[in-house]
């Protein structure tokens, strides 16, 4: 089944799922409360979202500079940096990682892009030992259900079904409560954080000037997953660069208000590779830059400013869409909401992904709320520009534009009967209308015989 065939498919099933929109529009609408809240700790926001959005433009511009200067500076504390043009490169640089350093043992923190590349799988279809150490992404592996959201990836599942799998896994009450629940997993996952050989952890940014990686958290799930292990792998996209690591005061402060209303998360770690007069961490750290189609879209001049994005998960915590079709699985891309429609037909390609382009209604909430002023509903009328230029649309869609101006622009057939005018249109469109929405119907009298009627012209 193509993708958008099956995006089709679960957005039917969830759209007459009342039951899951009712857990889960809540939940969006608080995370959102949260923002509202949050924000209120800038003096001034607007200047705040300028300067970061400034600070990241001037890093996508100069993107081929910062990361050569990032790696110079991993280079010289003593870290490595692996270039992975894509997921299988990744993964392949990290099996060659585990065998060299005969790793038995990996645990692995909340890391979108390890999400991206399949890794959790990966590394179990090949028989490694590893654990995922953040409590959502535990539960997600365990259920085996896909991330939802980018900050809550298991808020969509049902409390009491939960409590049977965890009952069934490592043995907790199920009468217990959600604070009961996760105190369980903290023990269950504890201990393995001090057997690891291989921490794998993600990074919310790259600094350039200091060869350093920052993580912002709030369990501390990443700053355990490499403190007691040998090597410690930092899995990054290309675009989580920042210049200095005086930017961080800002991003920080801007991802926690923008994800979670903080005003800063919990655990703001800043390391990198250990200096010689350090008395433990890894020995061994290991950046991987991974592309994965994001040249693609810094390729272009309109649509790169989306490379920007901190990943704070706001816009999809106001998208009328993502709260009735959510969360990221649906989407049939890496990253879910406004921000994957406008990465993933560059990603994964316009001819298979172009239809994320159009599952929007362009509100432009989106646009408004996000912390770096991504201009996200205009990339996605961008990115249908590019679909249409790329030639990427149904005969079926093309016909019915060319009948739509035909019909509009005639004045004859504009005045035929509404009976005549309404079957024509369901035998066009409504298949693109869908059956959960009422085809509209067009007004009994024309604009014309309105006209003619008021100024008495019959
Ligand atoms: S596009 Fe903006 S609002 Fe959306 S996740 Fe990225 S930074 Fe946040």
């Amino acid at each position: 089944m193509q993708p958008q065939e099956i995006f089709t498919k679960q957005v039917q099933q969830k759209i007459a799922d009342k039951e899951f929109r009712q857990r889960l529009t809540p939940v969006l609408n608080y995370f959102e409360e949260n923002r509202l809240e949050g924000i209120q700790e800038f003096s001034n926001l607007e200047l705040a979202r300028q300067r970061a959005a400034y600070t990241r433009w001037k890093v996508n511009e100069n993107l081929d500079k910062y990361l050569v200067d990032f790696e110079g500076s991993i280079i010289r504390r003593g870290g490595k940096v692996v270039w992975a043009f894509d997921a299988q490169n990744a993964l392949a640089e990290i099996d060659a990682i585990i065998k060299r350093t005969q790793a038995k043992k990996i645990v692995k923190s909340k890391s979108g892009i390890s999400n991206e590349i399949g890794l959790l799988a990966h590394l179990k279809g090949k028989g490694n030992g590893v654990v995922e150490t953040d409590i959502a992404d535990y539960i997600l592996d365990i259920t085996g259900n896909k991330s939802y959201h980018p900050i809550a990836p298991a808020i969509s599942l049902k409390a009491d079904e939960l409590a049977k799998t965890l009952n069934k896994k490592i043995k907790s009450s199920l009468e217990a409560d959600k604070q009961e629940l996760v105190s369980d997993i903290r023990a269950e996952i504890r201990s393995k954080f001090f057997e690891a050989d291989i921490g794998i952890t993600g990074a919310n940014f790259l600094i350039a000037d200091s060869g350093s990686v920052a993580i912002s958290e709030n369990q501390g799930n990443a700053r355990l997953s490499f403190a007691f292990a040998k090597t410690h792998i930092v899995l990054a996209s290309i675009d989580k660069i920042l210049p200095t690591i005086n930017d961080l005061e800002l991003f920080f402060s801007l991802y926690a208000t923008h994800s979670t209303g903080q005003y800063l998360a919990t655990y703001n770690t800043i390391t990198g590779p250990i200096y010689r007069e350090d008395m433990e961490g890894p020995s061994e750290f290991i950046v991987i830059l991974l592309d994965n189609g994001r040249s693609n879209l810094l390729a272009t001049q309109d649509q790169r400013q989306a490379l920007t994005c901190i990943d704070c998960g706001a816009c999809s915590n106001v998208c009328p869409v993502f709260k009735m079709i959510g969360g990221n699985d649906t989407y049939q891309s890496s990253q879910g909401g406004p921000i994957g429609q406008v990465y993933g037909p560059f990603q994964q390609g316009f001819s298979e992904h172009q239809f994320l382009s159009n599952a929007s209604t362009n509100c432009g909430k989106c646009s408004d709320v996000c912390p770096v002023k991504i201009d996200l509903h205009n990339h996605l009328l961008r990115n249908r520009h590019e679909g249409i230029l790329q030639g990427i649309e149904k005969t079926s869609e093309k016909l019915a534009w060319y009948t739509w101006k035909k019909f509009m622009m005639s004045r004859k057939t504009l005045n035929r009967p509404a009976s005549i005018k309404n079957f024509t249109f369901k035998q066009f469109y409504k298949d693109d209308w869908g059956e959960k929405r009422e085809f509209p119907k067009i007004a009994d009298k024309s604009f014309n015989q309105l006209w003619r009627e008021k100024h008495g012209l019959n």
